[in-house]
């Protein structure tokens, strides 16, 4: 085993971005790394005055970025992703202290190329615009007879709120100013309080790309007064939220007296679906990320696993097998997959998810006790022979928990899919795709993979039902951000 020290001064003086400035917070809050429990750094605590500021910024910053050319605008996103390329590397130890990843994850999800790649994507400019067919119109009270020509265009929302949660920090808040941006909004971005400091890196990166002020401002902080006061200021157009489904349905309500518009990127609890000619090892393969990817801290993770009963014994004693052979640990030793979750109250939260599935039935069959270690653990638990009505079914964990159900045939494994307030991202495991398609095709989830758990980095992504409104990534991301405009002349 080898961990390596990481690099950081817990000292370091962090700013609010505001108008361009570097704004000094009037308090600060701890900001905790959840392997060790020491102090990473202390994050400014925005006030309701710094949230206003931020909002006046980006407004009077809107205008001319508004006309800025589009070109010019992802001229910019371009040379952003080349600061980032530069620079992001040197932020892995940051990162990875602040949210608990595993140094591997760090520095190849959190960070890299996975990052960069949502700048870079952006940095190319698109046209939009859709052209309609002429249309012959009659003279009428509303004019002469002649040819209706129409062009249909999209404009900026105006000032959008980018409010996140803590799981992927940076490529969360990316996969939503990078679009934003290139649509020619202004942004104020309220990263999750767990893990808010590579964000602020972010924004030196944005000042040295050459942004003009106030076309992105970062606020952090501890509490609700901030993203309270974001959501509900008139000079928020649009809250693009990525986070836990009743916080996103507060902040739906809260927005419907001013039509504030929204994305909403929430929670999920991932079907995944084996049929009886399925690949149980590949499945398995699969169903393992829920405890190696960042402790299961994913919303797409494939944590509800319904399998047909003719496999439903090797599939659970496989995963039982291969839960005791991951290394729970130190984040930083190069033989750990499974790290610690990003807080104690999320560690609490989970440890009780556990005892409430174990109270109403469910067996036990890995994990349930607390790790012999300083930070904030889970280690792998897979609790088999539920029911679809069991609150550890129905609900996510948010940690390294799978469930595990029997099926008797694809219409019931397509009604247990389905029978879920979550529609995020579902799986399907089949002897072959042609068999996995026709399942995927009569499940309720914004994104299916067939017997695979590799997503589409440009495919649209987001959710049924309770796993949001709205989708982003892609083309689909520059329409999220935009305003539909329909422009008609008579000829
Ligand atoms: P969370 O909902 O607790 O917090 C998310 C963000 O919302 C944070 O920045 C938080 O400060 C802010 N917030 C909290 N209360 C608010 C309020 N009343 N008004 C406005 N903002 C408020 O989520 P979390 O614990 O940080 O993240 C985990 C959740 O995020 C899970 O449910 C997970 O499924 C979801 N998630 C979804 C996606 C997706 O793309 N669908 C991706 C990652 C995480």
């Amino acid at each position: 085993m080898t961990t390596i020290a990481p690099q950081i001064d817990p000292d370091e003086a962090w700013r609010l971005l505001i108008g361009g400035e570097q704004v000094e917070a009037a308090g600060t809050y701890e900001v905790v790394n959840p392997a060790t429990t020491e102090v990473v750094g202390h994050a400014p605590d925005a006030s309701v005055a710094d949230a206003e500021a931020a909002i006046a910024a980006a407004n009077a910053a809107l205008p001319s970025w508004r006309d800025t050319p589009m070109a010019d605008r992802c001229a910019l996103l371009g040379r952003l992703a080349d600061v980032l390329a530069e620079r992001s590397d040197t932020w892995a130890d940051l990162v990875q202290a602040e949210t608990g990843a595993t140094l591997r994850i760090a520095q190849t999800l959190q960070l890299g190329h996975t990052f960069v790649e949502r700048f870079r994507y952006y940095s190319q400019p698109r046209d939009l615009t859709v052209g309609i067919p002429p249309q012959p119109v009659a003279a009428s009270a509303l004019g002469s007879a002649g040819v209706v020509g129409a062009v249909v265009d999209r404009q900026p929302v105006g000032v959008v709120a980018c409010i996140t949660p803590y799981n992927f920090p940076l490529v969360n808040v990316a996969g939503k100013i990078a679009p934003a941006l290139a649509m020619g909004n202004t942004v104020i971005i309220k990263p999750a309080p767990q893990d808010p400091l590579g964000i602020l890196r972010l924004g030196e990166a944005v000042t040295a790309a050459g942004f003009p002020p106030g076309v992105v401002n970062i606020l952090t902080s501890a509490g609700p007064d901030v993203p309270a006061t974001l959501v509900s200021s008139p000079g928020v157009k649009m809250v693009s939220f990525t986070g836990s489904s009743p916080v996103g349905a507060a902040i739906y309500a809260n927005g419907a007296a001013t039509m504030t518009r929204v994305l909403m990127e929430l929670g999920g609890k991932g079907a995944m679906v084996l049929t009886d000619d399925a690949d149980v090892n590949a499945a398995v393969q699969a169903i393992a990320t829920v405890w190696g990817f960042h402790s299961g801290q994913i919303c797409t993770a494939p944590t509800r696993v319904i399998c047909h009963r003719s496999l439903y014994d090797q599939l659970v004693s496989t995963l039982e097998a291969v839960s005791g052979m991951l290394t729970v640990g130190d984040p930083r030793a190069d033989d750990t997959v499974v790290g610690p979750l990003v807080s104690e109250r999320q560690r609490d939260s989970v440890e009780a998810f556990v005892q409430g599935g174990v109270d109403a039935g469910a067996t036990l069959l890995a994990g349930g006790e607390r790790p012999d270690l300083p930070g904030y653990y889970v280690a792998p638990t897979l609790l088999a022979d539920c029911t679809a009505d069991m609150h550890c079914v129905r609900e996510e964990a948010f940690g390294p928990v799978v469930v595990a159900m029997p099926h008797d045939g694809d219409d019931e494994a397509v009604a247990l899919a389905n029978d879920s307030d979550y529609g995020l991202f579902s799986y399907v495991y089949a002897g072959d795709n042609a068999r996995a398609l026709r399942i995927a095709r009569r499940i309720q989830s914004g994104n299916v993979a067939l017997n695979s758990i590799q997503p589409h980095n440009e495919a649209p992504f987001g959710g049924f039902k309770m796993s949001g409104i709205g989708r982003d990534r892609g083309v689909w991301g520059l329409e999220a951000y935009s305003e539909v405009q329909a422009v008609s002349w008579l000829a």
